[in-house]
């Protein structure tokens, strides 16, 4: 990643979304970053982790192409995904700086795994983040990660440091997050956090199971069910329990 005097700053992308409509609010503009250091299981864009198979393009190219479609966004907005945004700090940055500078609302779309100053450059430009919290306890984070939950949890305590709105979702993947204790000491943590809008429980499904074949990495969910309603059910039950608003 390099700055360039008149291009911003240069970055991978994996591809875009010049429609969207269930990532933040409102019509959107969503930008899929390149390049994620966690292992999710369940990935359900497992093509999007690696680096250097993304697109190269920079910051002021990518603002050109959203201020193309400011009529359609301007009362909704854009929106950063993944892969891992936060996997490219000053390119997520100034993506959302021009935004702002065009009067855009923006979201992040992040599992939080940044450092400290990374992500603090990144939600000076944000409105609205989606953290996807994986797991509460370093075991099971690590389980369906391969990564520490520390940094996911940072990231939302620094949300509420700044007031920054949080939406949370959370994977319930049946044999692995779907267990009530687990659920139970998530929803107690998050019921702590003001910043937090609401909670959005998103069952496990098989939708991109087809693109692991295509990466050489092995998937280990072919066994695995879809999370059903009852199991749903049982997940939101816990969550409205401890006050949290789904
Ligand atoms: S954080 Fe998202 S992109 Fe990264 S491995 Fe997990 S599900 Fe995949």
């Amino acid at each position: 990643m390099t700055m360039e005097a008149n291009n911003g700053v240069s970055g991978y992308i994996h591809s875009v979304e010049s429609f969207g409509g269930v990532d933040g609010p409102g019509v959107r503009y969503i930008v899929f970053l390149q390049g994620c250091p966690l292992r999710c299981i369940y990935c359900h864009n497992p093509d999007s982790r690696k680096m250097s198979v993304g697109i190269l393009t920079n910051s002021a190219s990518v603002a050109e192409e959203i201020e193309g479609y400011i009529p359609f966004i301007k009362n909704g907005g854009v929106t950063l995904s993944g892969g891992e945004p936060l996997a490219q700090p000053e390119f997520a940055a100034d993506i959302l700086r021009r935004c702002k500078d065009m009067g855009l609302h923006t979201a992040l779309d992040t599992s939080g795994y940044g450092g400290t100053v990374a992500v603090l450059k990144v939600l000076k430009y944000t409105d609205l983040v989606l953290l996807d919290i994986k797991a509460y306890s370093g075991k099971l984070y690590t389980a369906v990660t391969g990564m520490s939950e520390d940094k996911a949890k940072a990231l939302l305590e620094m949300c509420e440091k700044l007031a920054i709105k949080v939406r949370i979702r959370h994977v319930v993947v049946p044999g692995y997050t779907d267990e009530p204790n687990e659920e139970q000491m998530l929803a107690r943590y998050l019921s702590k956090f003001n910043c937090i809008d609401r909670v959005e429980p998103i069952p496990f499904h098989k939708m991109g199971e087809y693109k692991w074949k295509d990466i050489d990495e092995e998937y280990e969910l072919y066994g695995t069910p879809e999370a059903d309603e009852k199991t749903m059910d049982k997940v939101k039950e816990i969550f409205t329990r401890e006050g949290l608003k789904l």
